[in-house]
């Protein structure tokens, strides 16, 4: 049994007061839900303040990112070491946004990947084909693609550590969101993908739909079977939505 994972990215919004007043509204929803992991990410500079506010609270905190690096000379970075550090338990690898606005390559998010199971953060990785590819079939080519090069770098050991977000890019903050069965389709897919490689690695695997997913969508998308939680964007801004998320998770 998969235990279901509901992972919030505030990307870069809100303030310290909102950060604040959002930590506070997670954490109450979540003492309700013990059945189900919760996280948040905030922005890097709120990292510190959503540690002292969670708490005794179950809610996780994660990175929106990590450095390619180690540590040294670059200037702006933060390393999966100094997220752990901070009392991150996991950070976001390969964000569509990464991708596309940095450039960041399926190479340099599997070094990222390693790099955070390195400092010993659980990787939350992402994939997701872009509408065009969609139209040209070629998601299975894309997400294999994504998911090969991160597994290409692991151990079994390593690859037993990460969690999976399916984001298509067409859905991730447009309001349109994959259906049960797109959704699903593809989860089954990446699971396969790792089977060949780990069968026992892929039954734990946990995969994670982000795209739009709002209080009234979560329970369709989440009662699929290869479907174990979701990555929120806008709807984790709103502390009532997205506990509600977290809701239909369990
Ligand atoms: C995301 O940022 O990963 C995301 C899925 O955003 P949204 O929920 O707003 O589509």
């Amino acid at each position: 049994m998969r235990r279901p994972f509901v992972v919030g990215n505030w990307k870069m919004n809100g303030s310290r007061e909102r950060a604040q007043a959002l930590v506070v509204g997670v954490c109450s929803g979540a003492f309700g839900l013990p059945e189900v992991d919760i996280g948040l990410c905030p922005p890097f500079v709120y990292v510190g303040d959503a540690r002292a506010a969670i708490g005794d609270a179950s809610v996780l905190l994660g990175g929106q990112n990590c450095a390619g690096v180690e540590r040294g000379a670059f200037t702006g970075e933060v390393s999966a070491d100094m997220l752990a550090d901070v009392g991150c338990a996991f950070v976001l690898v390969g964000h569509s946004e990464r991708r596309t606005l940095y450039g960041e390559s399926d190479d340099e998010v599997a070094r990222k990947t390693e790099l955070a199971l390195a400092a010993g953060l659980v990787p939350v990785v992402c994939v997701g084909e872009t509408l065009v590819e969609r139209e040209a079939e070629q998601t299975e080519a894309v997400v294999g693609r994504q998911i090969d090069a991160v597994m290409a770098r692991l151990d079994d050991d390593g690859l037993a550590r990460i969690v999976v977000a399916y984001e298509p890019v067409w859905a991730i903050g447009t309001g349109r969101t994959a259906t049960q069965a797109q959704a699903n389709a593809v989860h089954a897919f990446l699971r396969e993908r790792v089977a060949a490689r780990q069968p026992n690695v892929a039954a734990g695997l946990r995969i994670l739909y982000g795209g739009s997913v709002k209080a009234e969508n979560a329970a369709l998308l989440f009662s699929e079977p290869d479907v174990d939680g979701g990555l929120v964007g806008g709807a984790s801004l709103d502390a009532e939505q997205f506990v509600g998320i977290c809701r239909a998770a369990g």
